[in-house]
C-alpha cells in the first residue's frame, strides 16, 4: 500500500490543474473577449445562441468559457475548470501528452 501513497504524491508534482489550463489558454483561439455578449437569436428576443451547439438559451442559461469566450449552455459546459466542452477536449489532449512527457 505504500507504493500507492507515493504514486499520489508524483501525481501532485506533475502539475496542477492550473497550470494545464495555462498551457491550454495558449495553444485555444479567442472566439470572443471575456464580458463581450453571447450571440443573439435573431428569431426570439430573449433568447442567446450557445457558440458550441447554436440553440438558443436565456442568458442565464449560459456562461462564458474562461479560455476561448465562448458562450455555452450547460451540456456544452465543463463546470471543474469553468471552460466549454471544445477547451475540455483540448485539455484533455494536453493532459495525455503531459502524462506522456512525465512517464521517465
Ligand atoms: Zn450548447
Ligand atoms: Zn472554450
Amino acid at each position: 500500500m505504500l507504493w500507492k501513497k507515493k504514486e499520489k504524491h508524483a501525481d501532485r508534482s506533475r502539475g496542477t490543474p492550473e497550470d494545464l489550463i495555462a498551457r491550454i489558454r495558449r495553444d485555444v483561439p479567442r472566439i470572443r473577449d471575456q464580458g463581450n455578449p453571447p450571440e443573439k437569436d435573431p428569431t426570439s428576443f430573449a433568447a442567446y445562441l450557445c457558440d458550441l451547439c447554436n440553440t438558443p438559451h436565456p442568458l442565464s442559461g449560459l456562461r462564458q468559457c474562461t479560455l476561448c469566450g465562448r458562450w455555452t449552455c450547460e451540456s456544452c459546459w465543463t463546470g471543474e475548470f469553468y471552460i466549454c466542452n471544445s477547451c475540455n477536449g483540448l485539455k484533455k489532449l494536453h493532459s495525455l501528452q503531459q502524462g506522456r512527457e512525465s512517464t521517465r
